[in-house]
């Protein structure tokens, strides 16, 4: 199908400086933890983006020296020429699809705790470790200024010869240069301290070293924040940002604007909606003739197609969406909106990064698996046989299963038990602020309709008979789990309950059954779904009681960006919360709280309990099944597999990428000692004990196939 003229807009060139991007659809710097230690998967992750039409795709945070060290978080490095060939593969791979590069030139700063390279830190002033580290910067003299432009104009020259076209100046999130911008950090009282000028002075130092550098073949972009300070959502605090801006407006050839509270740029779905920075780039666009970009988890044509007629941005920046779909410009180009990925907003993109491992995705079980697994967002190896395959429980696991068989020519009967697709997403979705979910379901429902041979069987509870007498090759049994009524006490399940108490659960609430008030709602899960349900209580006018044995709120969620949010809002909605205490007693009067530290035990008036803990496996059926060959699996006349919650228990990204194994794996042979290609550093053939010479760097590499094919890139990895 043609696209929609409307949206001829987004397809026009823009040009950057020295170079031209294709269309407007530009893929900002995002952490992906990969970085300098995965190149291999780094490359092929970003070179799909280029494929699925994005026009730029810029790396991660880049770091010029060793003096810049975040570690565990994993960032790419530029500090020396080896460097420059782990790059390539990356800008190799975004310009075979006709997209530029971007490199991020990063120091970090305060933020950097330089644990790895154990160089000392340094800032504008001595600062604490802005990340918590109990250590403090050097406040950087005269010396320590001139080497940072010194190792900055290096890393650029380096990103040049990686064949990157657009290099950043990062001027933003509380690094090291925006800590020079910022009044209340920069005390000095040197000519990089003081008045506006001075503390720009840096920056533009930056900006102008770097376009004299590279700036014939290079486009020099900086990142830069549009507010000052955290206020409201959506209420920007300007204070001396704009003139700041208007001192630099037409040095570079790209300016990349974000804002002051990264916890709004980077909400999740539950808290910050599409386009949220709006507010924020009022004035950007007037002070300045440079094309803007801006983010906004942009997923709808229309929304970016009014942002640039309106004048807020010129290029559509995106991570999050380019992480769920990256090939939604392909998909708006040719008029397939009905195929677009939406993100959630989940977040569990960031996880990897807070993590310090490869990104995963809820909407793309293929993100970061594009390398060592060879899956690819939009296209699947076709079918291996004529096998027809059943799939039963059309959860996240049980609808990605179908569809993806589907998308493999197979024949796949999919039957749910009940009237809606989706299990817990479905679900979930009806709870406070987390719509977006759904569209975990409504993908793969929309795709599903256009498999020819995929049969949807709704309220259709299937028992092992069903099974054996429908006949087919292959079962998947993914029927989810259900949340348990007792709480694990670090070795084993205890109740929480004495005789006759009511215990509620998160299914419980999900199907309309309240407890009574007061409600002490415990939280032994530590993701979203606890603080979500105590907000779903309040709604309904419950007193409730949040308690948890961590000493955080939503614990897990720190990985995904969101407990600083929860816990707000559970404060604001009057949910009072009680931290570090295990709920281990409830007769239905009150409830008995155990302190984790001293084991002092206390009472609280509670009239209803909702433990959310952990889940029970649905694996009735799937135990039915084998009993009725004794357990004996290869008796059976298909194959038998349990997936997703049925299997694990775990969060929903986990759920989709079990389905999609499950039919990327239908008729593969794979090596279940050897499952995944391995991206790592490769030190060669291991010397004989008996050498009495000192120990070279490095002897016979494997081989080249095994390294991804570039015996230059092999020499890099020798030198770890
Ligand atoms: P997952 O996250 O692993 O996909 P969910 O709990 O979200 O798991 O979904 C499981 C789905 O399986 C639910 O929609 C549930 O109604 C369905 N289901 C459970 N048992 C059966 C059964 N015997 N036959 C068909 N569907 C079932
Ligand atoms: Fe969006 Fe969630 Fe995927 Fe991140 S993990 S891109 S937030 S759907």
């Amino acid at each position: 199908m043609a696209r929609d003229p409307r949206y001829d807009i987004l397809f026009q060139p823009v040009q950057i400086g020295p170079v031209t991007t294709k269309n407007r659809f530009y893929q900002v710097p995002h952490c992906t933890g990969m970085g300098h230690l995965r190149p291999h998967t780094l490359a092929a992750m970003r070179g799909i983006k280029a494929e699925g039409g994005w026009g730029v795709v810029c790396t991660e945070y880049n770091s010029i020296h060793p003096n810049s060290d975040d570690t565990p978080g994993v960032f790419a490095t530029l500090w020396n020429d080896d460097d420059i060939r782990a790059h390539r593969l990356m800008t190799d791979a975004v310009h075979a699809h006709g997209g530029l590069a971007g490199a991020e030139l990063w120091h970090g700063g305060a933020r950097s705790p330089n644990n790895f390279t154990r160089e000392v830190p340094m800032d504008v002033a001595s600062l604490p470790n802005l990340a918590g580290h109990p250590m403090q910067t050097r406040a950087m003299d005269k010396t320590d200024i001139r080497n940072l432009r010194h190792w900055h104009r290096k890393a650029a020259l380096r990103a040049r010869d990686a064949g990157f076209d657009i290099v950043y100046v990062y001027a933003t999130h509380t690094y090291l240069l925006s800590n020079f911008l910022d009044a209340r950090v920069n005390t000095r009282s040197d000519e990089y301290g003081g008045s506006l000028e001075n503390r720009v002075r840096l920056v533009r130092e930056l900006i102008e070293e770097t376009k004299e550098a590279i700036g014939d073949r290079c486009a020099i972009a900086v990142r830069f924040k549009a507010d000052d300070t955290i206020g409201a959502d959506g209420v920007p605090e300007y204070g001396e940002r704009r003139e700041m801006f208007s001192m630099l407006a037409e040095l570079p050839d790209l300016w990349d604007i974000n804002i002051a509270d990264y916890s709004l740029e980077m909400g999740v779905s539950r808290f910050t909606k599409e386009a949220a920075l709006e507010p924020y780039m009022s004035w950007v666009k007037s002070v300045t003739t440079k094309p803007v970009v801006t983010v906004g988890r942009f997923t709808s044509p229309d929304t970016m197609v009014s942002q640039i007629r309106r004048g807020i941005t010129d290029l559509i920046g995106a991570a999050r969406p380019s992480i769920a779909d990256p090939f939604l410009p392909k998909k708006i180009e040719e008029g397939r909106l009905e195929d677009i990925r939406e993100c959630i907003g989940c977040n569990v993109c960031y996880s990897g990064d807070s993590l310090g491992v490869p990104i995963r995705c809820t909407q793309n079980p293929t993100m970061g698996e594009e390398w060592r697994k060879g899956w690819h967002p939009e296209r699947m190896r076709p079918k291996g046989s004529e096998a027809r395959v059943l799939i039963v429980g059309a959860g996240p696991a049980g609808l990605e299963a179908a569809r993806a068989a589907g998308q493999r020519g197979y024949h796949v009967t999919l039957a749910e038990a009940t009237r809606t697709l989706g299990g817990r997403v479905a679900r979930e979705a009806t709870l406070p602020g987390m719509s977006e979910y759904i569209r975990v379901r409504d993908y793969r429902e929309q795709q599903l309709l256009k498999l020819p041979d995929v049969e949807i069987f709704r309220e259709s509870r299937l028992t092992a008979q069903d099974v054996f007498d429908i006949a087919p090759d292959h079962v998947a049994i993914a029927t989810g789990a259900e949340w348990r009524r007792d709480r694990f006490d670090g070795k084993t399940y205890v109740p929480v309950a004495t005789e006759g108490a009511t215990i509620h659960t998160p299914d419980d609430i999900m199907d309309g059954r309240l407890p009574e008030g007061p409600v002490v709602l415990f939280d032994g899960d530590n993701y979203y779904l606890a603080g979500v349900l105590a907000e779903r209580l309040r709604a309904a006018g419950l007193e409730v009681t949040y308690v948890t044995e961590s000493d955080s709120v939503s614990d897990w969620a720190g990985n995904t960006s969101e407990r600083w949010r929860i816990r707000t809002r559970l404060m604001e909605a009057g949910v009072a919360i009680i931290t570090a205490h295990a709920l281990t007693g409830f007769d239905g009067q009150s409830a008995t709280l155990t302190c984790e530290y001293t084991g002092a035990t206390r009472q609280i008036a509670a009239r209803g309990a909702v433990l959310v803990t952990q889940r029970a496996q649905r694996d009735e059926l799937y135990h039915e099944i084998l009993e009725r060959v004794n357990g004996e699996a290869e008796r059976l006349p298909f194959t038998l597999r349990r997936i997703g919650d049925c299997e694990a228990p775990a969060i929903i990204a986990a759920a989709v990428y079990a389905g999609h194994r499950y039919a990327a794996e239908l008729d593969a042979a794979v090596d279940p000692d050897d499952p995944l290609r391995h991206d790592r550093p490769v030190v060669g053939a291991v010397l004989a004990a008996t050498s009495a010479a000192p120990s070279p760097v490095h002897t016979t590499p494997e081989p080249v196939a095994e390294a991804g094919g570039d015996p230059a890139y092999l020499a890099t990895l020798l030198r770890y």
